[in-house]
């Protein structure tokens, strides 16, 4: 099962974190402000891409420590 992401741009802290980490999956859209760097599933919760699996355990780690709980992951 793959897993996809999103992040919330209401709540993100523009901490820097997640694109300075992972630039293949998060991008600053300005301000600081992080968004996933394509959108693979739009729906009414948000825009999520799909994670690369080479990249799954990374992802995780960087939704947990983002400081405003802003990066959401869930299995598609
Ligand atoms: S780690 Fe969280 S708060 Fe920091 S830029 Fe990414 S989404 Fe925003």
């Amino acid at each position: 099962m793959a897993k996809i992401v999103m992040v919330e741009q209401d709540t993100c802290t523009a901490c820097e974190l997640c694109y300075d980490r992972i630039p293949e999956v998060f991008k600053d859209i300005g301000d600081g402000i992080a968004d996933v760097v394509k959108y693979d599933i739009e729906n009414d919760e948000g825009n999520w891409m799909i994670v690369p699996e080479d990249l799954a355990d990374e992802v995780d780690e960087v939704a947990d420590e983002c400081p405003s709980g802003s990066i959401i992951v869930e299995e598609e």
